[in-house]
């Protein structure tokens, strides 16, 4: 081939830049964990893009403070903060940015290691955010620097951001920052989003969303008489035995060519996520009993993970078919369908640049084929994707997704050590431009 993937000895220098890091990594990753940075409500930002501005214009990058304002959640309390570095190569190409989410979810109970204590023991980082995404950020930082140290003449640009609110839907973070261009084609070519989902597996984007509430109305009365009124739960009984009746076996026969990870999400799926009908639950305390009334109202929330065989259009025709049905069999049944939020899905094509330079990246540092996933749920890639309108963009990044907002989380300090030098690997490869030409030359087939 004409363009050959980074030289060997390229390779090898990198590997030993980043082997040499090992010890600044790790605590790189303890700092990052022992900045709380929970979400709701978004604790910490400012603290951790000050620290994370401080240490990679040590390194020589060009770093920019971004306050999301008026943004969901935004607030002088809470001022929803992203930082964006970059270094600037000695001649042109193009930008390949590294995009990790700073805020991680709640603690929850369970843990035997302090969650924002970044305890090292057995080889393992543990506390909140170690895996999602801290240990990823860390690995990509030190990649970029160990990168830019050995070649500072390299050309294109490197970026790093650490953006906001992720764990609520990116809104505040890199949603925001596609609005105002950062992530749009002409500045940035390539994203890696070091999401942790195992360091051997590229994730080429994830199915698509759609939150809905059905509301089903009665008529309320004396629940000794309840003939003189309509119930609303009766009638929302009916929507769940007409879902599992058609609903459910029709997600189910609907498998999708998109490699979902764990098998069980390679189709369509709907979760119930709530239901709510008649009186509301007591104030806590209350001793006294509920009144004996018919409900005039029931609500279902619906969260509805569909395909990128599946036209958005169709999913919700899928449902309001479904509640006609209903209505047809069922005198006085009126409903009200509300769509609250949807996301397309998304999935980078195989042969794109990022993918083919991450493969290469991963069989050369670790021996070893990668694996190509897509996520069940979404990530920061919908907004890169449908708002900045970038589409060379993947998730890679070493963790056990698992381990994910679970107790004890951790991140395997030899999991950075490898995933940071595919990252490094990869960059290489293509603000060399490699893995561009390679994904041309195969002509929209995949090559190995
Ligand atoms: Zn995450």
């Amino acid at each position: 081939m004409a363009h050959a993937a980074a030289a060997p000895d390229r390779q090898a220098q990198l590997a030993r830049e980043i082997a040499a890091r090992r010890d600044d990594l790790v605590a790189l990753t303890q700092d990052l964990i022992r900045i709380p940075t929970i979400n709701p409500p978004g604790e910490f930002y400012r603290d951790i893009c000050d620290y994370l501005a401080r240490r990679l214009e040590k390194s020589g990058f060009a770093v920019k403070m971004l306050r999301a304002e008026g943004t969901p959640g935004d607030s002088e309390r809470h001022p929803r903060w992203n930082v964006i570095a970059r270094k600037e190569g000695d001649r042109p190409g193009p930008c390949v940015h590294f995009n990790s989410h700073i805020d991680v979810v709640e603690t929850g109970s369970g843990w035997t290691f302090d969650p924002f204590g970044g305890t090292v023991s057995d080889g393992k980082i543990y506390g909140r955010g170690a895996c999602d995404m801290k240990g990823g950020l860390a690995a990509s930082i030190v990649a970029a620097e160990a990168y830019a140290a050995l070649w500072p003449d390299h050309p294109g640009a490197i970026e790093i951001s650490g953006t906001a609110d992720e764990e609520t839907g990116g809104y505040g973070g890199v949603a925001w920052l596609a609005e105002q261009g950062y992530f749009s084609p002409e500045r940035v070519q390539h994203v890696i989003i070091p999401e942790p989902l195992n360091k051997d597996r590229i994730c080429l984007g994830h199915r698509g969303v759609m939150w809905a509430e059905i509301r089903a109305h009665g008529r309320i009365a004396h629940g000794s008489m309840p003939f003189l009124g309509d119930c609303a739960v009766r009638h929302m009984g009916a929507v769940i035995a007409e879902m599992e009746a058609s609903l459910f076996p029709a997600l189910a026969a609907k498998r999708t060519a998109m490699p979902v990870v764990p098998d069980g999400a390679r189709q369509s799926t709907m979760n119930i996520n709530s239901i709510h009908g008649g009186q509301a639950e007591p104030e806590p305390g209350f001793t006294g009993f509920p009144s004996a009334c018919v409900p005039d109202q029931a609500r279902m929330v619906i969260d509805r993970r569909y395909l990128i065989e599946e036209p958005a259009e169709e999913v919700r025709e899928e449902i309001v078919a479904l509640l006609e049905r209903v209505k047809a069999e069922r005198p006085g049944f009126r409903y009200d369908f509300e769509e609250l939020w949807q996301v397309s899905p998304t999935m980078t094509p195989a042969d794109s640049p990022v993918v083919v330079a991450v493969e290469r990246a991963i069989r050369a540092a670790l021996a070893c084929e990668p694996v190509h996933v897509v996520s069940p749920g979404t990530y920061d890639q919908k907004h890169i994707d449908s708002i900045g309108r970038l589409k060379d963009c993947i998730a890679y990044g070493p963790g056990i997704l698992d381990l994910a907002h679970q107790p004890d989380e951790y991140v395997g300090i030899d999991d950075m050590i490898d995933s940071a030098k595919v990252m490094a690997f990869a960059l290489d490869d293509l603000l060399h431009g490699h893995a561009q030409d390679a994904s041309a030359l195969t002509g929209g087939k995949e090559q190995t």
